[in-house]
This record gives C-alpha cells, structure tokens and sequence, in this order.
C-alpha cells in the first residue's frame, strides 16, 4: 500500500467500515420521554399524550421535577370503553383540548402526541389534529405526531415533533441559516453569539424560543442540525426548498470547530474573521478538555445504541480524549448526517445499528470495555458485573454542545471512571 492510499483510508475514517445491521429485542425509551426538553425549549406549546396510564407514569417519572411547576404536558388517558367507541374517545379528546387551550392564554401550538394505544386502536389522531386547528385556529394549531414505543426511540420524538412543525412555518426567500434542534438556552445563546460575530446574514432556530418569533424557510435557507437524529426533520426542511449542510456535529472543540467552519464556508467569512471569532474559545475549550480528559485517555469505549449520538461522540472520545472505541452501535445511521463524523471516527471500531440486546451484551462482557455507554435498564447489571456506565439519556439533557460546554462534556464520560478507580481504591464517592 502507497503512502497516498494509506492517507485516502485516513481521512475516509469509519466510512467504508461494514455495518453490522442488528433486529431483536430492544431496550430503548420511547419517544414520549423527548417531551422532558421539548416543552423547555416551547414555552409556547403544549404536548398532549394521547395514551395510557403507563405512559403517564413514565412522563411523570422522566419530568419529576414538573411537579413543583405549571406543567406543558398531560396525558388524555384512554381507558378501556375507549376500545370499544373511537367516537367517544375523540369527544373526550376534544373537551380535554378545549380545557387545556381555556386555562392556558399564549399558547401557539398544541401537540397531539400519540402512544402505543393510540395506534394500537387506530386513534386517527392526524384528523382530530386538523378538525382541532380548524376550531381552535389561527391562534392555537394543534398538530399530531408519534411518540409510540412501538416504532420510536427517545430522540425520534424530537425528530417526529420538529417534522411536524416544518409545514406550517411561513415561506421566506431571504437568505439564512437555520440551526435545528433543542438546545437549553444557555447553549442556543453560544451558539448565536458566535454565529453572529462571524457576521451571518441571519441565524434562526427550530424550535424557536416564543420572544424570537416564528421561523420561515424557503430556498435562501441552508440548514444545519445541532443534533445527529433529525433526519425526517431535514427531510421536511428539503422539501421546503432549503438546503442540508451536513457537519460534524459541535461536540468538543475539533467537532465545534468544524461545525462553524462548515457554516462559515456556506457563507462566504473570511478566514481571519473565523480564526478572530474562534481562536479563543478553542483554546478555552482543548484546556477544558485536557482538565477532565486524563482519567480517559488509553481507555475503551463501548457505545450501545440508544440516544443516537453515539457516532459523534465515539468521534470525540477517540480523537479529542484518547480513547479507543471497541464497537459503536446506534439505533438509526442517518448517513447523510452522520457522515461526516462517521468520516473523521479512526478505523478500527465495529460499527452496528439497530439493537439485538443480548447479542450485544455478549459482546460487552466479551470485549469487557473500560466505559459502557448505555441505556439506564441497561446500566444496573453491567455495573453489577463489574463494569463502568455512562447513561446515555444524560448526554440529551445535559449541556453539551459547544466551546464551552466541551469540557463538561469529557467530564460527564470521566466521572465514571473516576467513581470505579476510588471504589477500587477503597475510598468512597
Ligand atoms: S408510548 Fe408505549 S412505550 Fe411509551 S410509555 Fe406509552 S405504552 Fe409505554
């Protein structure tokens, strides 16, 4: 081999790496749990499951802390003479939507959520969705999308609302970068500051906080997520005439940089306007990292497939903190938007998709991993076994993305690490 085609299989990555397609029994939260930080990132919707007293349950447990406020959520609760009347449930249905847009002024959307029940009897909540705007409108739109277990993964509720979304935005010609997915505040404010200071036209986020109003698309509009499982989302967007740029995705300083770089390149700045925007945070961000990264460097790493972002963050691990990923499996590769972190991730790794879960925990306990990425059933017996955890489900609800998170985000894989050597030590945590 020349030196040229050792350097082509550098810089293509994972790529080419086969992929090991897995179907069996999954262990995944479904997409309703997405409502926990969807409904901060809508202070303007409202979600309404559509479900059973088990999907309320778990948006109680997953949203404890709802308790103490006026909650965005509920659950229309179908009880079993729903079964028998679907006229009946979708009476019920219309008298809860009423309720809820009485006691709640100010609200712009109101999402139907559907479950496993809801399809299961075949709820045509799609059509309670257009009767309902056709009531409530203009100033409530109620709009329908799945959150079933059956078919979704947690992050896909994400995907599914935002798909939803996408045909009612107004249409605009202007152009524009359109930054997709929820993000806390905090971060969604990083990320428009350093958009802003490279001096693009105009940056706009779905989903929008409600004081900076609606989002338009069109053909001006060159889109880029924030997050890698927003595929039927960008599918939507295309359809609207914008634009998908794909990038890696702004996790760590490497991926950060080549995030913004990405939308710099669309936009024509400058270089020295990009290295004056950014060289500082870099810098800020590779010692944050250094700061939380030692106990990972020379460790493995082991991604079950569960949130979705398993490729990008395997792409940090392995390049920015010094691990090594044995296998790295996620529920759905979106190749369009993974690629280019599937691009940069070092050959070496198995890369699966789908879950088989016990096929997949033979391998875990076969290659015993220094860090099992996981979901939280998950998480328990593998630690019983002597094995160090990551919940995965953590690194949606944290702050992550960006400059600034990025040492946070070496910290959140560290602490486990860290916790087993001080057990192993004798000490405690
Ligand atoms: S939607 Fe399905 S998987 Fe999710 S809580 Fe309800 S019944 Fe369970």
């Amino acid at each position: 081999m020349n030196d040229e085609s050792v350097a082509l299989r550098a810089s293509t990555g994972c790529s080419d790496a086969p992929v090991l397609r897995e179907r069996g029994q999954r262990e995944v939260f479904c997409g309703l749990t997405s409502i926990v930080w969807l409904h901060r990132a809508m202070p303007d919707a409202f979600f309404l499951v559509v479900g059973s007293r088990t999907c309320a349950h778990l948006l109680q447990s997953a949203a404890g802390v709802m308790i103490f406020a006026e909650p965005r959520f509920g659950t229309a609760i179908l009880e079993e003479q729903d079964l028998a009347g679907l006229a009946d449930a979708n009476a019920e249905l219309d008298r809860v939507v009423a309720e809820v847009i009485a006691r709640r002024p100010g609200l712009r959307h109101l999402f139907l959520v559907g479950s496993c029940p809801s399809e299961v009897i075949k709820l045509d909540l799609a059509r309670a969705a257009e009767r309902l705007t056709a009531r409530h409108g203009p100033a409530v739109r109620v709009l329908y999308y799945s959150g079933s277990g059956i078919e979704t993964t947690f992050t896909q509720g994400e995907d599914a609302c935002l798909a939803a979304i996408v045909p009612t935005l107004p249409e605009t010609d202007a152009l524009q970068l359109l930054v997709v997915g929820a993000m806390p505040d905090i971060v969604e404010d990083q990320a428009r500051r350093l958009l802003s200071g490279l001096g693009l036209p105009a940056v706009a986020v779905l989903p929008s906080r409600a004081e900076s109003g609606p989002v338009a698309v069109g053909p001006g509009t060159v889109v880029m997520a924030v997050q890698p499982f927003l595929g039927d989302t960008c599918a939507a967007l295309r359809r609207r005439g914008a634009t998908i740029l794909p990038a890696p995705f702004p996790f760590g300083e490497e991926g950060t940089t080549a995030w913004l770089r990405a939308a710099a390149s669309a936009f024509g700045v400058a270089p020295d306007r990009f290295a004056a925007v950014t060289d500082a945070p870099r810098a800020r961000a590779r010692r944050a990292i250094a700061a939380q990264a030692a106990p990972l460097r020379g460790r493995s790493v082991f991604f079950l497939p569960d949130s979705q972002l398993e490729i990008p963050l395997a792409r940090f691990l392995t390049r920015e903190c010094g691990m090594t990923a044995i296998e790295v499996g996620t529920p759905f590769l979106h190749r369009e938007l993974a690629g280019p972190d599937l691009a940069l991730l070092p050959a070496g790794p198995r890369i699966s998709e789908g879950q088989d879960v016990d096929r997949q925990l033979d391998r875990v306990r076969a290659d015993r991993p220094d860090l099992t990425v996981c979901g939280l059933g998950l998480a328990n017996p593998l630690e019983a076994e002597g094995l160090a955890t990551k919940w995965s489900i953590e690194l949606v609800f944290s702050p992550v993305h960006f400059y600034e998170q990025a040492g946070d985000l070496a910290g959140l894989f560290a602490r486990p690490l860290r916790r087993r050597a001080l057990l192993q030590a004798g000490g405690r945590t």
